[in-house]
């Protein structure tokens, strides 16, 4: 058949559903021999392009053929976020409920910018991130009844970013437009670099980076002493502090800085206080763990992050706010081409004016899906498993002489390290580099590191769906092994 002459019919149903189920088939395949790919991918920079023809094909390909080059070509080059022997940085699970949800919103393929655009996308969003600060038992100041509400952000650096633009525009209406160059952030230097991005991208002078010594003497948690101290220093000095950035779970140590505290200072000095619970947040649904979020009542906005440890496929980042209006100020546009009468009569909620771009898929189906088939006591259960499974690791780390714990684990995070020889720091700290890459090229598993007051740490962070108390032993064999050899 002539190519060119070849009618296209992309949305043919019964293609779809040959198709789906072939992809269903595979990606169901894929899960089952996880196990059997070496959880790091092994490939050099640059391996595809030897791989793959210089331009796109000119003529249909069948589906078999692309799912052959998957098999053969992408997943060599692919990590394995899911395998239940990834334990680096922290998790992003995937789930069934989780994927159902993706599949769905991609076959509804609809752009809820605003609520005309598909009421049920802005109402379910509204509904879902409502049951979860149930489950969080964030202030009700933060559910959509009042001034506040939820919104799902493509990540937490989106979040943090549309705070900081929300906080910073509240403020500069008072204070005159040239005051910007007055603006101060204050934050612990565990705090994760999305911070500093949202600071570069917002206009923020570097030099107004308060970026706020932690230390092992409090756990890598922020002193409230310090914070004091910059913001008064700030004052004198004639500047404006409007930013403050609290952490429940920080992304080297899981460190949880004093919520209360924090929101007393940045209160009494008209600070705007958000609270990145990227990770942690998850654990926040059981009882048990809820006070690590005490003091969440101060705070202007929290994030987490469903994608993280919440079975819900990325890209899932939950961000609440307890004034809507500041984020709608500063984000909001009204263009002739997308005037309608529910947006005009100010009767609902438009997500294009809570967040960066104006497109918006429908991810609150993910959420719903994974909260409905599972259920919150199921969601608890599973937390506390990872949760246990880390106190495990943790007390076999301790027991090994030639290894220490470095911080307290709160969460499903261990950090650990070879201890020195010989007092010697540096040593120390290119052996646990060697043997960082040692375990990581061996396959078999993949951790991260981090660095905590000098120290290279490495990093388990125990969280992947599949992950189970035989991949925990097995992984700690492995790096007691590879440790005799460094
Ligand atoms: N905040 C914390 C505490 C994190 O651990 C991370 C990522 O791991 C982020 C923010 C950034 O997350 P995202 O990729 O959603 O922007």
């Amino acid at each position: 058949e002539n190519g060119s002459r070849h009618v296209l019919k992309p949305m043919d149903s019964e293609q779809l559903r040959e198709y789906g189920h072939r992809m269903v088939d595979f990606i169901t395949d894929y899960y089952k021999t996880i196990e059997s790919f070496p959880v790091l991918s092994q490939v050099q920079p640059g391996y595809l392009h030897n791989l793959l023809p210089d331009s796109a094909p000119d003529h249909p390909e069948t589906v078999e053929q692309v799912l052959d080059d998957v098999k053969t070509k992408i997943l060599p080059g692919v990590t394995h976020w899911q395998s239940p022997n990834f334990f680096a940085y922290y998790p992003s699970n995937s789930s069934v409920a989780g994927f159902l949800g993706e599949m769905l919103s991609a076959g509804l393929g609809i752009v809820g910018f605003s609520w005309v655009t598909s009421p049920a996308a802005t109402e379910l969003e509204m509904i879902v991130l409502d049951w979860l600060a149930k489950l969080l038992n964030l202030p009700e100041h933060f559910l959509c009844k009042g001034n506040g509400g939820g919104v799902i952000q493509g990540s937490a650096s989106e979040a943090i970013l549309v705070v900081m633009i929300a906080a910073r525009d509240k403020v500069l209406r008072s204070a005159g437009k040239n005051s910007l160059g007055k603006l101060v952030v204050y934050s612990s230097d565990q705090t994760h670099s999305a911070l500093q991005k949202a600071c570069q991208i917002a206009g923020i002078h570097p030099e107004n980076c308060r970026v706020l010594k932690a230390d092992s003497s409090t756990n890598y948690a922020l002193r409230p002493e310090l914070l004091q101290e910059a913001v008064s220093r700030d004052l004198e000095a004639g500047l404006i502090p409007f930013f403050l950035c609290g952490n429940v779970g920080t992304t080297s140590s899981a460190a949880v800085d004093p919520l209360a505290a924090l929101g007393k200072i940045a209160k009494s000095n008209e600070i705007w206080f958000h609270v990145d619970a990227a990770y942690a947040g998850s654990a926040c649904i059981c009882p048990e763990y809820r006070q690590y979020i005490d003091g969440v009542e101060t705070a202007d906005s929290f994030n987490m992050n469903a994608h993280k440890w919440f079975l819900t496929n990325f890209d899932c980042s939950l961000l609440w706010v307890k004034d809507q209006h500041a984020l709608t100020e500063a984000l909001s546009t009204n263009p002739e081409f997308l005037k309608n009468k529910a947006s005009q009569a100010n009767l609902v909620v438009d997500y294009k004016d809570w967040q960066i771009p104006l497109g918006r898929r429908f991810r609150s189906l993910k959420l719903w899906m994974v909260l409905r088939l599972y259920g919150a006591e199921t969601l608890k259960n599973y937390i506390r498993n990872h949760i246990k499974l880390a106190k495990d690791l943790e007390q076999l780390v301790s027991q090994d002489p030639n290894f220490e714990v470095i911080t307290p684990r709160i969460f499903s995070l261990v950090c650990f390290r070879m201890v020195p020889i010989d007092d010697d720091e540096k040593k120390c700290n290119s052996r646990n580099l060697e043997l960082l890459e040692a375990v990581n090229s061996s396959g078999k598993l993949f951790i991260s590191h981090t660095a905590l007051s000098g120290k290279i740490v490495l990093r388990c962070a125990i969280g992947a769906p599949l992950t189970e108390e035989k991949h925990v032993t097995e992984t700690w064999k492995v790096i007691q092994e590879k440790a005799k050899q460094v």
